[in-house]
């Protein structure tokens, strides 16, 4: 007798029912009940407690802000509920002995603690200000402002406020992700290595390692601010293309191991290229969100089935006393921007970031 057709069925539906017993596990079940209960009695509170309209007193001049609640509370709301999303999907799809919550929470590995660092780091109102002194107040720039000036000053205003929303997104993400490859590109030269090195000294990924970057990142800022100069949009746009970046960035750190199949090669980046991207030979590849970026530039490569060896040799602490670590980057990054004056432009180059001693210590790993 032939089984073949309902055994290979039953093979294929296997993963399909592994998802639906993790997903009603009782403690899965509570804490996704819970983290959406508190989201919600939050945004609850919130919206009872601010009026809509605020009044800002700034430098002696009085300020109307409108629509707080749908501009400010609602998109606070679906920031809240993206990382919890995201360790959702990736509890599912990798079951709980490997997921990321267990490995910051149970395993408590050095690097692990890192991410949840700065990840609390980056919520506490203080990082702002850390960020804003670190890079001359860079940070504060609004595209939005400057394209203001920009027309002002030229009469030159180019607005795509009047396309359809979705349009609008697609075009901002487009341009983000571009400028996002090239200010990743330069991150990986050998003056603005030191600070993005720190992101590349996690040991182990978790969805938090997303968070894991130098308050002082100039180059961040490029893709934060250019859109909003090149481009007027509707800021609903703006935040549609940041949360699918946001989604992004978290997935692509995620303790998925799969290259996701064509779509890795061809729509968007996936955990395992990513993964590439971190490993120890830290060639400058797969750095752009969309592969299509990399394919264009010549710096993507495909990612190997399983996951490889991540990290820097550079010596760092980790758990949460890397502070000492970060502002020994931040020097080290100025004096790269000295030498600047005398190499020129050399010192933006690719990939020279591996000194002799790096590599040395790599050979012994
Ligand atoms: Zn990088
Ligand atoms: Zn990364």
């Amino acid at each position: 007798m032939d089984h073949s057709g309902p055994i290979s069925a039953a093979r294929a539906l296997g993963p399909f029912f592994v998802t639906i017993r993790r997903l009603f596990h009782p403690v899965a079940l509570s804490l996704v009940a819970t983290h959406l209960a508190l989201l919600a009695l939050g945004w609850w509170t919130l919206r009872h407690l601010v009026p809509d309209t605020v009044v800002l007193h700034l430098f002696g001049h009085v300020q109307l802000v409108h629509e707080v609640h749908r501009r400010v509370i609602d998109r606070t709301l679906e920031l809240g509920a993206l990382l919890p999303a995201v360790f959702l999907v990736e509890y599912l799809w990798v079951g709980w002995r490997e997921s990321s919550v267990r490995h910051l929470l149970v395993e408590r590995t050095a690097s692990g603690w890192s991410d949840l660092a700065c990840y609390f780091f980056q919520l506490a109102p203080v990082s702002t200000m850390v960020a804003g002194i670190m890079s001359f107040g860079v940070v504060y720039v609004s595209g939005e402002g400057l394209r203001c000036l920009f027309a002002d000053a030229t009469g030159i205003d180019i607005s795509i406020a009047g396309a359809p929303l979705l349009l609008q997104t697609a075009i901002l993400f487009l341009l983000y992700t571009l400028l996002d490859y090239w200010s990743h590109r330069l991150d990986h030269s050998r003056v603005f290595w030191p600070l993005h090195r720190f992101h590349h000294a996690a040991e182990s990924f978790s969805v938090l390692t997303a968070a894991r970057v130098h308050p002082a990142m100039f180059t961040a800022v490029v893709g934060a601010i250019l859109p909003g100069v090149l481009l007027g949009s509707d800021p609903a746009a703006l935040a549609q293309t940041g949360i699918v970046i946001i989604i992004i960035r978290l997935l692509i750190h995620s303790r998925i191991e799969s290259n996701f199949g064509w779509v890795g090669r061809w729509v968007v980046q996936s955990p395992l290229h990513h993964r590439l991207h971190h490993s120890l030979n830290r060639m400058p590849i797969n750095l752009a969100l969309l592969p299509i970026w990399d394919r264009l530039f010549g710096t993507w490569r495909g990612a190997p089935r399983e996951a490889m060896r991540i990290g820097t040799p550079a010596p760092y602490r980790h758990g949460a006393w890397f502070v000492p670590d970060l502002w020994r980057d931040y020097c080290e990054f100025w004096t790269g921007v000295k030498t600047l004056a005398f190499e020129g432009l050399v010192g933006l180059k690719q990939a020279p970031h591996a000194p002799p001693q790096d590599l040395a210590s790599e050979a012994d790993v």
